[in-house]
């Protein structure tokens, strides 16, 4: 099964990725940790692609799509792949379309998280880190894993602190304003797919809503693939 996975930060996203992958046993591939993991190794990718990334702008298409189509030939892919991060602008969208025409390959399913921009932003701002695992969530403005009355852990009372680059909020926005861009961006490429929907191409274009838990909506996922 061949997946597009769409959703802003602050959706859920990671989590649900996760889960995705699970379900179908197929990679989870993420455009921005093959960039990560070229900036770590040091590669001509990674060199190329740092400046852009370190801004918090797109790298430009002549990089990402060629290693994107390059991934996506690999032999742990050839059963099926989860995209996740890419396509993020219409001409992405455009050759990958065109790249699985001429590959005699079709997209399954194309999923969306469903996610008001300001909400997206307040479950960035309102995470909380637990010092003593990071495995409790803690989120001041979710009811639901909200930290104890005293500011503490809510699952162990551990003391919590926030990570810096959940504070920024000038970095928050440009990374929102990229994605929710229904024209030149992210919306744009994920409505491209879905027009193909409408129009009768085999693609089961899939809303999830992002406001439930993550476990509700986890959950509305494995349903939806059913
Ligand atoms: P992410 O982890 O998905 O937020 O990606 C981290 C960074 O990698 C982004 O802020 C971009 O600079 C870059 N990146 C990831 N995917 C793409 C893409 N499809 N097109 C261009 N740049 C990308």
């Amino acid at each position: 099964m061949n997946i597009l996975f769409f959703g802003p930060n602050g959706s859920g996203k990671g989590t649900q990725g996760a889960i995705l992958k699970e379900q179908c046993h197929v990679p989870h591939i993420e455009s921005g940790a093959i960039f990560r993991e070229n900036i770590k190794g040091a590669t001509a990718l990674g060199l190329q692609a740092k400046a852009f990334i370190d801004r918090g702008d797109l790298v430009p298409d002549d990089i990402t799509i060629p290693m994107i189509l390059d991934r996506l030939q690999q032999a742990d892919a050839k059963a099926g792949w989860i995209l996740d991060g890419f396509p993020r602008n219409p001409n992405q969208a455009r050759m990958l379309h065109d790249a699985l025409t001429r590959a005699g390959l079709v997209l399954d399913v194309v999923v969306e998280i469903i996610l008001d921009r300001e909400l997206a932003k307040q479950r960035i701002m309102g995470r909380r880190l637990c010092a003593k695992d990071n495995n409790h969530p803690n989120n001041i403005y979710i009811e639901a894993i909200a930290p104890a009355a005293n500011g503490t852990c809510r699952v162990c009372g551990g003391a919590l602190s926030t990570r810096a680059d959940d504070q920024d909020e000038g970095a928050i926005n440009k990374r929102h304003a990229i994605y929710y861009d229904a024209v030149n961006g992210t919306l744009a490429s994920a409505y491209f797919f879905r027009d193909l929907a409408a129009q009768g191409a085999a693609i089961r274009y899939l809303p999830l809503d992002g406001r439930p838990s993550v476990k509700e909506v986890g959950a509305s996922l494995v349903k939806l693939l059913g």
